[in-house]
C-alpha cells in the first residue's frame, strides 16, 4: 500500500470549505482532527435506524445498538493489540486520567509515596496527579526538560527510585511534539520499584498510528476519539488486564455493579465496573468507525508523509525572521510550536485567520511548558496525516504578511 494525500483529503468533507473567502488550511489537529465520511456514515446510521440505549434491553433495536457499541470495543481493541476486557470507555483522556489518579492513586498513595511526571505534560495529567498527591499526602516529583524540549540527560535515573509509586508520563508533546521513550521509562521504574505503575497520556500518539500500549510498557494508556478522527465525548483508557482486576470502582451507578442491596453492593468484572450510567454510545460508535478505518490504512507510508512533512514545516518557518521554535527534540511528531520575537501569538493567530488559515495560539494547557520557554505562549500549527506542503507553503506566505504588520 502506499500513501496518496489528495485522495485521503476527499474523504474530509470538511476540509473542502473556504474561511474568509480563502481555502482553509486547518493547521490545528492536535486540538482535534476533522471527520472522514466514515464516521459520519456509522454516526448517521447510528442514529437514524439503530438507535437504543445499550446492554439491558431485550428488544431489536437495543441489541442492535449493543452490538455495534461492543462491536466498536472490539475494534478499539484490535487498534492496541489488546484484549476487549482491557477497553474501558470514558468521555476522554482528561476522564481517563482522573480515573486512574483517583481509582489507583486512593488504592496505593501514602505519605512518603512518590508520582513522577514531567514538565511537558498536558494539565490533565499535571492536576488529577496533584489533586491526588494532596489528598493522600503523596509528594510530585517532576522531570525536567532540556532547551530542545527532551526529557533531560540522568532525569529519569535521578527521580524515578524505589518510593515512586506512578510515573504519569506523556507519549508525545502537544506543546511541543516531543516524543518519549516511554519503554526505556518503563525499563527504569520496574527495575527500581516493582510496585510502580506507568500512566501513559497517548492523546497525541493515537491520531499518527495504531499502538501497542502492553510493549510500551504501559499499565494504563488514555486516549481521546476527537483526536483521531472520531467524533468527542469519547476516549479510552486501556489498562493492563490484572491492573484493572486489582483497581476499585471510582464512579457509582447503574451498569456497574453485580448486585445492589441496601446492605452492600457488588461490583461488575472490569471494563463495566469503570463505566456507570448510560454510556456515549453513538460516539463509541463513531470511534470504532474511526479506528477500522485508520487499521486500513499504511501507517508506514503516513508516517513517511507525516515526517517529511513536519521536516518542510520546520525548515520553511527557520525562514521567518525572529521565529524561534519551542521544542526541536530529535523524537518529534507532528506539532510546531514557535514564538516570533516582537510579535504576540494572539495577534497572530487572528491576522493568519483572516487568512483562512487555523492554528492554536496559547500555552495548550502545558503551563510548565511555556515557563520553561519563558513565553507567556506560542503559536501551534499541528499536523495530520491529511496535512499538505501546500499547507505549509500557505502558513508561512501568511506569517510573512501578519509580522510585516504587527512589527
Ligand atoms: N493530553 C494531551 C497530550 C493532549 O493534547 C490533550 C488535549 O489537548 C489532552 C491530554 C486532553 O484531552 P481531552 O481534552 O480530549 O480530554
Amino acid at each position: 500500500m502506499s500513501f496518496d494525500v489528495e485522495a485521503i483529503r476527499r474523504e474530509f468533507p470538511a476540509l473542502h470549505q473556504e474561511v474568509h473567502g480563502r481555502p482553509l488550511v486547518y493547521l490545528d489537529s492536535a486540538a482535534s482532527s476533522m471527520k472522514p465520511e466514515a464516521v459520519i456514515e456509522a454516526l448517521t446510521r447510528f442514529y437514524r435506524r439503530d438507535y437504543s440505549n445499550v446492554h439491558r434491553g431485550v428488544h431489536a433495536l437495543s441489541q442492535r445498538a449493543t452490538e455495534a457499541f461492543e462491536g466498536a470495543r472490539k475494534a478499539v481493541a484490535a487498534f492496541l493489540s489488546a484484549g476487549e476486557d482491557e477497553v474501558v470507555f470514558t468521555r476522554g483522556t482528561t476522564e481517563a486520567l482522573n480515573l486512574v489518579a483517583q481509582a489507583w492513586g486512593g488504592k496505593v498513595l501514602g505519605p512518603g509515596d512518590e508520582v513522577v511526571l514531567s514538565e511537558m505534560e498536558h494539565h490533565s495529567q499535571i492536576v488529577p496527579w496533584q489533586m491526588a498527591c494532596e489528598r493522600h499526602g503523596a509528594t510530585l516529583r517532576v522531570l525536567r526538560i532540556d532547551e530542545r524540549g527532551a526529557i533531560a540527560e540522568g532525569e529519569i535515573e535521578r527521580k524515578i527510585g524505589p518510593r515512586t509509586k506512578v510515573v504519569a508520563i506523556v507519549h508525545t508533546s502537544n506543546a511541543l511534539g516531543t516524543v518519549n521513550d516511554v519503554r526505556r521509562i518503563a525499563e527504569v521504574t520496574r527495575a527500581v520499584s516493582k510496585d510502580a505503575v506507568v500512566v501513559v497520556d497517548g492523546a497525541q500518539a493515537t491520531p499518527h498510528g495504531p499502538i501497542d500500549p502492553r510493549a510500551l510498557g504501559a499499565d494504563f494508556f488514555a486516549f481521546s476519539g476527537h483526536k483521531m478522527f472520531a467524533p468527542t465525548g469519547i476516549g479510552v483508557l486501556w489498562g493492563k488486564r490484572e491492573r484493572l482486576a486489582e483497581m476499585p470502582p471510582w464512579q457509582g451507578g447503574g451498569d456497574m455493579i453485580r448486585s445492589v442491596s441496601f446492605e452492600g453492593t457488588t461490583y461488575a468484572d472490569p471494563p463495566s465496573r469503570f463505566e456507570a450510567g448510560t454510556p456515549a454510545i453513538g460516539e463509541a460508535i463513531g470511534l470504532g468507525a474511526a479506528v477500522r478505518w485508520m487499521m486500513g490504512l499504511d501507517w508506514a507510508a503516513v508516517a513517511d508523509h507525516e515526517d517529511a512533512l513536519l521536516a518542510y514545516g520546520h525548515a520553511r518557518l527557520s525562514e521567518v525572521k525572529g521565529l524561534r521554535l519551542t521544542g526541536t527534540a530529535e523524537r518529534k511528531k507532528a506539532v510546531m510550536a514557535f514564538a516570533i520575537d516582537g510579535v504576540h501569538p494572539h495577534d497572530l493567530g487572528t491576522l493568519v485567520d483572516l487568512e483562512g488559515i487555523a492554528v492554536r495560539v496559547g500555552h495548550h494547557c502545558a503551563e510548565p511548558v511555556m515557563k520553561r520557554f519563558g513565553v507567556p505562549a506560542t503559536t501551534r500549527a499541528s499536523l495530520a496525516l491529511y496535512s499538505t506542503r501546500a499547507e505549509i507553503d500557505r502558513l508561512v506566505q501568511a506569517i510573512d504578511k501578519a509580522v510585516a504588520i504587527l512589527r
